[in-house]
């Protein structure tokens, strides 16, 4: 039985120390002796076991648990290793984390040394973007010329140092002029308002290390020995703040498997696993050759399509287990087949005895689990969507961080754009351009303009709303920093923010207001967890999140992910669905050798999460946001010999008709209880419920009429051809033009 720490839920046995269920080569890393350790080694060999083992070994030798540091790849695995290890004397001081999580931790101590304030506040992709767009409104910069999302990946491309394909083209005419007013401009204000982008994070912390000799020898001295997990998936800056923190006696641990790095475009590089005999000159090198996580057909095909990929140093695995079950390959007619066969595969392996959280389904992109949560929904099949980062971006979960962030942050410039007149206070476009004038006049962030609104030159009106929105945050400012769910209270409160949801006759406000009462739930269970933990830490938190973190344990329900989420997990039953050209591999990565061979490797990933069973479908057509399309079946499908494949086609699964009677999808009956963690069941549900509407309602609408579309956004429908199954709308969109779409799938609304 598998005993994956972070996914499988039988935990393994804790770490006491004694080695007897390692082999003989794990046993020989956790063991090792020397300063400088790598281990190297394909899928489910062990490396994660391994690095949690050396950890506690390293304790028993008699390191103090507070001078060790372990970088995981995600909080969540991180916390899981502190659990692991409570049982050990003093193991929960052990610091593990992200490496963002680590520079946060550094730059909050020493920030100040190189004119950081302590009380910084991150900022995630989205305030980012807006930050960067209200810069293109004041200096008069044309959106296209670059659009904000290039000039951002740009910025960050730059901030890094450049190297590789840089994402936009500086030498198209009018580009270079106006990129480089944009990103002064924006470090600028980040610096002015106290804001850290997640660059900046390891950037800074590499600066502090740099210029603060002191302060490196502090923590120099205070680690024995440093750790990191998935080490392929780091980057050059990562690579340069792990040398700086450790100290000429400490130890290093890495583990990885480059056949396993699939962070390329976020700047990782592969070669710091690689290369890290340079870096290390007396490194110890350690190979893990058995894998034991998947039977035999499931980790030899996975094998027979990561061969493939040219620049790869082959390794040995194998695998002690029986060859198992055939991988399962479906071919479907189209998306909605494709729901289909995902939930009778489902409960086909749920006759055969499977818990539904021992099963995971996996697609390339997000905007796919749609369909799959459509399909789960009607069969009454309880899922949950793993995605950490998704609770955070909503709407109202923003509004109301961005009210906490102002009491940590009154400088924070995103936070206030994005609430100063939520709700309403009589604070327009008009005002907040005088203001911004005038911040920018006074070299002021525009957080401390605000106190000075009148003699900015705002209407009465305006500057009273902004004098109310300051008294509120002031007011909040002197409450104790923790516990932090009553901060967010009497700010939704006082902000009568939740009153405006409340109050309003839309029921998408009411579902807002659900899950603004669920962030304060997480607060309070912050509170429980972390006694102690204060406002900013809370923030942090919240702003770390990444999309694995999102994945629990033992929920009794099947989980739904992207394969980017699923890097470190197991599971006893896997499906993998989308497997065509387009999203294995993506149609970004086509013609760039570097981005297929990545590709290749995140189905690679994807394969071998899977222990026992391994199922793959792919549709002949799908809805993409370009319409109705061809789909070619993935070519890495051709690499897996035929004698590991159970080909079936998508009548193989019977029509809808088969389903057994408990499973009958029931249109009247959607209300189901749904899981309170699923990350938008009332979305899914609305689809769903809007779906069978405009069914019912057959073509409905009408030539000339008004109609919005959930990718191409509003248009006019221009004409309507064919009948039933076969009618066909063309519609001319605002922003895409003329399209033509199968109306059976366009899942048009009626605008007024
Ligand atoms: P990945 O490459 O996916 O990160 P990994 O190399 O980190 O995988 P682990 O997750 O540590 O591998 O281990 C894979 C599975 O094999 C887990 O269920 C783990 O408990 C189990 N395992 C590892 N070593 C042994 C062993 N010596 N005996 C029994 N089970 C083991
Ligand atoms: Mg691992």
């Amino acid at each position: 039985m598998s005993t994956n720490p972070y996914a499988h839920p039988n935990p393994s046995p804790q770490p006491d120390g004694s080695l007897g269920d390692l082999n003989d080569a794990q046993r020989g890393a956790v063991t090792h002796a020397g300063d400088a350790l790598l281990v190297v080694a394909g899928a489910g060999t062990g490396k994660t076991r391994v690095l949690t083992r050396r950890v506690a070994w390293l304790i028993q030798q008699g390191l103090a648990p507070y001078r060790i540091l372990a970088i995981t790849f995600t909080n969540k695995a991180a916390d899981e290793l502190k659990r692991r290890l409570e049982e050990l004397p003093g193991g929960a001081q052990v610091w593990a984390g992200t490496f963002h999580r680590f520079g946060s931790f550094l730059l909050r101590r020493h920030g100040a040394d190189i004119g950081i304030d302590p009380g910084f506040t991150i900022l995630d992709r989205d305030d980012q973007l807006s930050i960067l767009k209200a810069i293109y409104k004041d200096l008069d910069i044309d959106p296209a010329t670059p659009r904000p999302v290039e000039a951002l990946s740009m910025i960050s491309h730059v901030k890094n140092g450049g190297g590789g394909r840089p994402p936009l083209d500086l030498t198209a005419p009018g580009i270079a002029a106006s990129f480089d007013a944009l990103r002064e401009h924006y470090i600028a204000r980040l610096r002015q308002a106290d804001l850290l982008d997640f660059d900046d994070l390891l950037l800074e912390t590499v600066r502090l290390l740099t210029e603060c000799p002191h302060i490196a020898e502090q923590y120099h001295q205070r680690f024995g020995h440093v750790l990191v997990d998935e080490y392929q998936d780091t980057n050059v800056v990562q690579r340069d703040l792990l040398l700086r923190v450790l100290g000429p006696d400490a130890g290093i641990t890495v583990v990885g498997d480059p056949d396993q790095s699939i962070y390329r475009w976020r700047g990782a590089a592969v070669r710091n696993i690689l290369e890290f005999d340079q870096d290390f000159p007396d490194a110890e090198q350690v190979l893990l050759e058995r894998n034991y996580r998947s039977t035999g057909h499931i980790l030899g095909a996975a094998e027979s399509v990561i061969e493939r990929n040219k620049g790869r140093h082959a390794k040995r695995l194998f695998t002690e287990q029986d060859d198992g079950a055939l991988v399962k390959l479906t071919r479907c007619r189209n998306g909605e087949d494709e729901g289909t066969v995902a939930a009778q595969q489902i409960a086909n392996w749920q006759d055969a005895g499977r818990r539904l959280d021992q099963i995971a389904v996996f697609y390339r992109v997000n905007s796919m689990s749609r369909g799959i949560e459509l399909a789960l929904n009607q069969r009454r099949i309880p899922y949950v969507v793993v995605a950490g980062t998704e609770f955070f971006q909503r709407r109202e979960v923003k509004d109301a961080l961005a009210y906490a962030r102002l009491v940590a942050n009154p400088k924070d410039e995103a936070a206030f754009l994005r609430v100063v007149n939520k709700p309403r206070r009589g604070v327009g476009a008009a005002s907040l351009r005088k203001l911004r004038d005038f911040a920018a006049m006074h070299d002021l962030a525009l957080g401390t303009a605000a106190s000075r609104a009148e003699e900015a030159g705002m209407s009465k009106r305006a500057a009273n709303g902004v004098k109310r929105f300051l008294a509120l945050l002031e007011r909040v400012r002197a409450m104790p920093v923790a516990p932090v769910a009553p901060i967010l209270e009497a700010l939704l409160e006082g902000s009568e923010y939740r009153a405006t949801l409340q109050d309003s006759p839309d029921d998408l406000d009411r579902s807002r207001l659900e899950n603004v009462d669920e962030l304060v739930a997480y607060a309070r269970e912050f509170g429980k967890q972390e006694p102690e933990g204060d406002l900013r830490t809370f923030l942090e938190r919240a702003a770390l999140v990444s999309d694995q973190d999102g994945y629990e344990r033992g929920t009794g329900r099947v989980s739904l992910m992207s394969v980017h989420a699923a890097k470190g997990l197991e599971f006893p039953c896997v499906l993998i669905t989308g497997a065509e050209m387009g999203y294995f591999p993506h149609a970004r990565s086509l013609g760039d050798p570097a981005g297929e061979e990545e590709e290749r490797r995140l189905f690679y990933v994807a394969m071998t999460r899977a222990q026992e069973e391994l199922s793959v479908t792919h549709a002949a057509r799908r809805q993409t946001y370009m319409g109705e399309e061809h789909r070619v079946p993935s070519p890495y499908l051709n690499d897996v010999p035929s004698s590991r494949l159970d080909n079936q086609d998508f009548a193989a699964w019977g029509a809808p008709a088969a389903w057994s009677e408990a499973r009958q999808p029931d249109p009247d009956a959607f209300d189901f209880e749904l899981p309170a963690s699923a990350s938008h069941p009332s979305e899914a549900m609305a689809a769903l419920q809007h779906e069978a509407a405009v069914r019912e309602s057959g073509p409905g609408l009408e030539v000339g009429e008004r109609v919005l579309h959930p990718y191409f956004g509003a248009g006019r429908l221009e004409a309507v051809s064919g009948a039933g199954e076969d009618a066909r709308v063309t519609i001319d969109f605002d922003a895409f033009g003329q399209k033509q779409l199968l109306l059976r799938h366009a899942r048009l609304e009626k605008l007024p």
